[in-house]
């Protein structure tokens, strides 16, 4: 009998939908925790895996010296390539290139890479729409590694107690 009226007088007076009124009106006032993206990002970590890019010493000269153990390490088998000497003797890949569609971003290639140069940017904005977009040439790894080398040497620096 009790149980019954108690139903009924919850039924009435939405017990229900104001119990669960009570919690969103809780969460009103707190601080939120979503975020308006892309305009607004969440902070990264400096050992966040993004895009590769290829880095440059501050004169301009590439860094990497076509020693291939990026390409020995990886898991994936998503980077290839080709190497001859240059004139002056010195080494250098005439072909580098990383499959986006086989890569897990696993870092492997970042940390065998004993001249700093194949590294993981924190850069997680973009997207391929075309067949063969998602080959990475040494070009666009040069380039990347181009536009974004203060935000690496920075991450790097702040990472560097780890590497
Ligand atoms: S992040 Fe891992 S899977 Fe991707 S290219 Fe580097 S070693 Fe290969
Ligand atoms: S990116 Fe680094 S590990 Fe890979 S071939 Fe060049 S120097 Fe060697």
């Amino acid at each position: 009998m009790w149980r019954r009226l108690t139903q009924y007088i919850k039924s009435f007076t939405l017990w229900d939908l104001l119990v669960g009124l009570r919690v969103t009106g809780v969460y009103f006032w707190k601080k939120k925790f979503t975020i308006q993206y892309p305009d607004e990002k969440t902070p990264l970590s400096p050992r966040f895996r993004g895009i590769h890019a290829l880095r440059r010493y501050p004169n301009g000269e590439e860094r990497c010296i076509a020693c291939k153990l990026c390409e020995a390490v990886c898991p994936a088998l998503a980077i290839k390539i080709e190497a001859e000497p240059r004139d002056d003797g010195s080494r250098r890949t005439t072909l580098y290139e990383i499959d986006l569609f086989k890569c897990i971003y696993c870092g492997f290639c970042e940390e065998s890479c004993p001249v700093d140069s194949i590294v993981l940017t924190n850069m997680q904005d973009y997207h391929v729409s075309e067949r063969g977009q998602n080959i990475l040439t040494k070009e666009k790894l040069l380039a990347i590694g181009d536009k974004y080398e203060t935000q690496i040497a920075n991450d790097r620096a702040a990472d560097k107690d780890y590497r």
